[in-house]
């Protein structure tokens, strides 16, 4: 219970690391367009308390919804995707379900106008702001064409994989996917599985929405909001890039990152990272360290532990060829990072040149907006979708796909990738120019506040505070 009379926006990221930055963003510019609004971040104990203390200037109300992970049979400690096992993965996307009690109660005890905007994984809040006469929002936590693709796969299944190895997509038939585009747990999913149940009913939630809210521009992905709009009947704003503010850490390890960078000469540095909870399998492992090895260019690799293998007692040296890490440290070719890195600082460095992607739609705005071309490797998720874009956008070249035991990536394929992207090649020079358009295109969105996403989130504002839009 309150005192405040105006808007009360209740934001609710998913339980992952990577997801809630978006949403602290999306609170600073919506304190920016109504310095009057109450703004309340919801999640998890553990998360809240990992927030850093600016993150809460302009003011930001917390509330911590409990979560008891084990009770779901999953580890006590469990708090975000990136602390468990890829096969907990829908456990724990079946327990955050749980939540729902506590968040009504929430919502019911707040006396002012509600919005409440909640990431797609949540979307069941739909029903619970319905019930309340809120006004409901999903914040889409990637692109729309990529999660358009994604949701239709997940609504067409079994069938749809029924079919070649080339197939085109039921909702959209112009877009023709491979079946080494599929996730894993898509290709075994039966239809009748706890993954499609689960997609399933984010998707029907999903249509019961009032808006979308993409991070994502207008002028960059016109069809794939037109998809995604069609899809679901639900308008779709676009106001990306709603990019993390890059963190000042001073940590030790950050101020060697920035170091290392800077010792090196401009647009001359790969930087490796396959996001904040993927990682490629060991086979992967070595022969993409052969092939950076073989390229002889320099390299900054964020190191996770090989997909499947125990990473209890740290990162293993033989996970990696033989004498590798010294060879390349001695020659001060490579970097090797074993835990989290400072990403928007890197990208936005003037030394580095390419990023090697897991095509995650935060990495892929963060890398563009700094006109850093990407070389594609995309593991699960709608990231297989999301590199279709980037490589339409004459930015990507896809160097693997998935790591399943199928999916073999030779050395040579990753130093020729390597040339093509960072030489002095005829498709480079040509993706760097790309690079550099997209990137202008994204500042443009929110230039001086007057851009088409600027014009966007305006625009989503004004139809919450439409009285149609919110019963009191
Ligand atoms: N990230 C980071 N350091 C790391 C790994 C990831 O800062 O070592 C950040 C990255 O900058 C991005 C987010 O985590 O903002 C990852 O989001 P993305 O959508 O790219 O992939 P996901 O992790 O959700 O698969």
């Amino acid at each position: 219970s309150e005192e405040a009379e105006g808007l009360h926006v209740v934001l609710f990221p998913f339980l992952a690391r990577g997801h809630i930055p978006a949403f602290l963003r999306l609170a600073a510019l919506l304190h920016e367009l109504r310095p009057g609004i109450t703004v309340t971040l919801v999640s998890t104990p553990p998360l809240l308390a990992a927030l850093s203390l600016p993150v809460t200037t302009p003011p930001i109300r917390l509330h911590a919804l409990p979560f008891a992970p084990a009770d779901h049979g999953l580890p006590p400690g469990a708090e975000s995707l990136a602390d468990l096992h890829v096969h907990q993965f829908i456990t724990f996307f079946q327990a955050s379900e749980s939540l729902r009690p506590a968040f009504e109660g929430f919502i019911s005890g707040i006396r002012s106008p509600v919005c409440i905007i909640a990431d797609a994984f949540f979307a069941w809040t739909a029903e619970v702001a319905r019930a309340r006469g809120a006004f409901h929002a999903v914040f889409l936590p990637g692109g729309s064409f990529g999660f358009a693709v994604f949701f239709s796969v997940w609504e067409h299944l079994p069938q749809t994989l029924a079919a070649d190895e080339e197939f085109p997509l039921p909702d959209f038939p112009s877009v023709v996917l491979h079946r080494t585009q599929i996730p894993r747990y898509m290709l075994t999913a039966t239809g009748a599985d706890p993954w499609t149940a689960f997609f399933r009913r984010v998707i029907s939630s999903c249509r019961k929405t009032d808006a979308v809210l993409v991070n994502t521009v207008q002028e960059l992905e016109a069809s794939g909001l037109d998809m995604f709009r069609r899809s679901f009947g639900v308008e779709a704003w676009p106001i990306g890039p709603i990019l993390a503010a890059p963190t000042l850490s001073d940590s030790q390890v950050d101020a060697s990152i920035i170091r290392w960078l800077d010792a090196h000469p401009p647009r001359s540095v790969l930087y490796i990272s396959f996001g904040s909870q993927n990682s490629i399998n060991a086979d992967q492992m070595v022969e993409l360290a052969l092939g950076l090895e073989a390229s002889g260019r320099p390299f900054l690799w964020v190191l996770r532990p090989p997909l499947g293998l125990d990473a209890t007692d740290g990162f293993k040296p033989e996970w990696l060829p033989p004498g590798f890490e010294e060879r390349t440290a001695k020659a001060n070719r490579g970097l090797l990072v074993r835990g989290w890195a400072p990403q928007a600082r890197i990208l936005a460095h003037a030394s580095t040149a390419a990023f090697m992607s897991h095509c995650g739609w935060n990495s892929i705005l963060e890398s563009l907006y700094h006109g850093v071309p990407l070389i594609g490797w995309p593991l699960g998720a709608e990231q297989f979708f999301n590199a279709m874009v980037v490589v339409e956008w004459g930015v990507c070249v896809e160097v693997a796909r998935g790591n399943m035991e199928s999916s073999a990536v030779e050395r040579g394929a990753v130093a020729e990738a390597l040339r093509t992207v960072m030489g002095e090649t005829e498709k480079g020079d040509e993706m760097r120019r790309n690079a550099g358009v997209i990137s202008g295109a994204m500042a443009a969105a929110w230039e001086g506040r007057r851009g088409s996403s600027a014009a966007n989130l305006e625009g989503f504002l004004r139809c919450v505070e439409t009285p149609a839009s919110i019963k009191f």
